[in-house]
């Protein structure tokens, strides 16, 4: 249960004097439902009404605070026209400008010979001194709540600042002040604030440089939301662990022989990863690993060999892929390796219906299937395995941890291995990983001829043509990739619908489309034929992004390239350059393109680590572009900033695993306040892995 103390901070934004359902909305749609949420929405910028001149010193186009005494009122003699109010402070007159006004509330707060602080943006217009609807009207007194250096938030159409300035207000006045959870040597050494004074301090910036993520405060609240993390990583693992796992050696040499009867050597990062997936497999712990390679590493081939241990040790195997297209893929990448073995593979996914899928049902019951491939079908009811040793998961981050555990509950004590091709850097390794061991193919398989990348402004689009065209004459395959469309994937097919028709004008049949909503079947046969040679350009939407292999494609054309995440070109590029032949890559991009987007390109055409591609990104980007929030499930920091707190993540490591060493059940009053911090940060379920121990 979460503790009483934190209750006032759970409650509905509604809760809020002034908020009321139709804010609440609002609000909700800038940061989240509740008054926590509003805690965390930390300020951006500021503006500085610190400027106290006279109206003869005022500087245009700055935002001043002045003492005025109100004059005249010069009533507009045409709606349309503004309402001025005269002021003056015996330098000069200012004038205050208000369009649109209704009603007498401007005489009423601006009576004549009446002193009063105003504070606005200063113009000069036809030789006088004006504010148009400035900011702030008080009175002399009114002076102590104005506040001269003024958060300003992220905020939506409808929400004004000062609404917001209110609610974050009373969502402070609500906060209380918790137990210490961070280590008090910790503290000191940074003289971290308190979490009160530090939730509140960063609420009230008194100069720009307080809205670095550097300061002592927004320092704090970011190892707050780190360890929270980490602790959450560090009970879920040993959670995980705690669950038995089973020894698996096999006597046998079928791995020996699947190595010897496959077309080339592994890589060095290749043999490695297998050495370590046998051993975790061999131990008698659980195996947790994550198999982290770029495209084209070659991570299909460890995963079988994996496969192959536990079949040899006379279980079962089963491979999960995000969507059908990758499990089919899969199914015939294994269905080759295993050519000539004794070893059954099978695949299934929602397209195997009736008769065929109750067949395979029964066999994998029977055991008389050794691998299974296919999509989340694998793990839903009615499936029942014989013996369930290892679990693949292909594109782990698509999957959620529940769909990981329910695959792994299919047996028991079942190995994990995960795979992942989207290369992020190591400093969020701890973040999105820490429950895993890890694996790295840090390697590229030798013999590929590799990727020349080019970036063309769309206005050179018949030349591009004019190249594919000649391309195409001496049998190239092209993929065509249309551009992504924010709004929905509707819009996303229309872009490729009509960027296939114009194709077709040029290049007939020979130009075949693809994309996310068309029927299984026709998305087989569109890939087959692209593959076999039937279709030699292939217009695509991201579709292709994962895991397609067609190894004699040498050219692929990206429109609007600028607005692709970096990982995600890097992950379509990936489809190309695998064969013998050298392949060319070109990026088309839509000019104006700012500096950052230039840069980032830029990185594509000289770069084809992936790693560094991700680690730049993260640089010019922030964690969350990098990581996407496109169906991942990567998770997303609201105060921490993985880019500029880095440093602190191995920190919230270590204080995580100290503190989990001391006081496993989290008793002791520290315990008791990493408890608070868990939710505070709602990793409720976190506690509840603390409750199974
Ligand atoms: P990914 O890591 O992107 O899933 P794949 O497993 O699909 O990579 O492998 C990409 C291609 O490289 C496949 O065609 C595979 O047969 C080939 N391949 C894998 N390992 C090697 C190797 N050691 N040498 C040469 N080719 C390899
Ligand atoms: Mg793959």
């Amino acid at each position: 249960m979460r503790p009483a103390i934190l209750n006032p901070l759970f409650a509905p934004v509604t809760a809020l004097k002034g908020v009321g359902p139709r804010l609440g909305k609002l609000f909700e749609k800038i940061c989240g439902p509740s008054v926590v949420d509003l805690l965390w929405h930390l300020p951006v910028d500021v503006i500085d009404r610190s400027h106290r001149p006279t109206v003869a010193t005022a500087e245009t186009g700055r935002i001043a605070t002045l003492t005025v005494k109100v004059d005249s009122h010069l009533k507009p003699r045409h709606p349309r026209l503004p309402w001025k109010v005269r002021c003056s402070d015996g330098t000069g007159a200012l004038f205050l400008v208000y369009f649109h006004v209704k009603g007498d509330w401007l005489e009423k707060s601006l009576p004549l010979g009446a002193m009063r602080i105003v504070s606005g943006k200063i113009e000069r217009f036809n030789k006088e001194t004006q504010i148009t609807h400035p900011d702030y009207v008080l009175d002399p007194e009114g002076l102590d709540t104005l506040k001269l250096i003024e958060p300003v938030y992220r905020l939506t159409a409808g929400l004004t600042l000062r609404t917001v300035h209110k609610a974050v207000e009373g969502s402070l006045a609500r906060a209380p002040e918790l137990p210490e959870w961070q280590d008090a040597e910790l503290m000191r050494r940074r003289a971290w604030p308190s979490w009160h004074r530090a939730i509140s301090s960063a609420h009230a910036p008194g100069k720009p440089e307080d809205l670095l993520p550097n300061t002592p405060a927004r320092e704090r609240l970011a190892c707050d939301e780190l360890l929270a993390n980490q602790l959450t990583i560090a009970l879920l693992r040993a959670s995980a662990r705690r669950v038995p796992g089973r020894a698996i050696k096999p006597a046998g040499d079928l791995v020996t022989r699947m190595l010897r009867g496959l077309p080339f050597t592994l890589t060095g990062a290749q043999l490695r990863a297998v050495s370590e997936i046998s051993a975790d497999m061999a131990a008698p712990g659980r195996m947790l690993r994550l198999l982290q390679g770029d495209v084209g590493s070659g991570k299909t081939v460890v995963a079988f060999l994996a496969m192959c241990n536990a079949v040899e040790a006379g279980g079962q195997a089963a491979l999960m892929a995000p969507t059908e297209l990758l499990a089919r893929q899969h199914f015939t990448t294994l269905a080759n390796l295993a050519r000539g073995s004794a070893v059954a593979i099978a695949l299934l996914t929602g397209r195997e219906k009736g008769k065929a899928r109750e067949e395979i049902l029964a066999r994998l019951a029977s055991g008389s299937i050794d691998i299974a491939v296919g999509t989340h079908a694998l793990f839903q009811e009615g499936v029942e395995f014989k013996d369930l040793m290892l679990a693949v998961i292909d594109e782990q981050h698509r999957f959620g941890v529940e769909q990981r555990m329910a695959l792994s509950q299919k047996g028991k004590g079942v190995d994990i291995l995960a795979m992942t091709a989207t290369p992020i850097p190591r400093t969020l390794e701890m973040t999105a990983y820490g429950d895993l061991d890890v694996s790295r193919l840090d390697e590229k398989p030798t013999g590929r001829a590799g990727t020349k990348t080019s970036i063309v402004p769309v206005e050179r689009l018949s030349e591009v043509i004019a190249a594919i065209k000649r391309a195409l004459a001496k049998q190239a395959k092209v993929y065509w990739i249309c551009p992504l469309i924010e709004e929905s994937e509707d819009s996303d097919l229309a872009a490729a619908e009509e960027r296939y028709a114009a194709l077709r004008k040029i290049f007939g049949n020979r130009a075949g489309l693809i994309h996310g909503r068309m029927k299984g079947a026709e998305r087989d046969k569109a890939m087959a034929g692209f593959a076999s040679g039937a279709i030699d350009l292939l217009v695509a939407t991201t579709v292709i992004e994962v895991g397609v292999d067609v190894p004699d494609a040498t050219i692929m054309v990206v429109e609007h390239a600028e607005r692709f995440g970096l990982a995600q070109l890097h992950q379509l590029r990936g489809r190309i350059g695998r064969g013998d032949q050298p392949s060319n890559c070109l990026l088309l991009y839509t000019a104006p393109l700012g500096d950052t987007a230039k840069a980032r390109l830029a990185i594509l055409r000289e770069s084809d680590d992936g790693f560094r591609i991700a680690e730049e990104d993260l640089r010019l980007r922030g964690a969350g572009e990098v990581l996407g929030t496109r169906q991942s499930g990567f998770e997303q920091f609201r105060l921490a900033d993985l880019a500029a707190h880095a440093e602190l993540i191995p920190l919230a490591r270590d204080a995580a695993r100290l503190a989990l060493e001391r006081d496993p059940a989290l008793e002791t009053p520290q315990g008791q306040a990493l408890r608070t911090l868990l939710y505070l940060f709602q990793r409720d379920e976190a506690v509840r892995y603390l409750r199974s121990a």
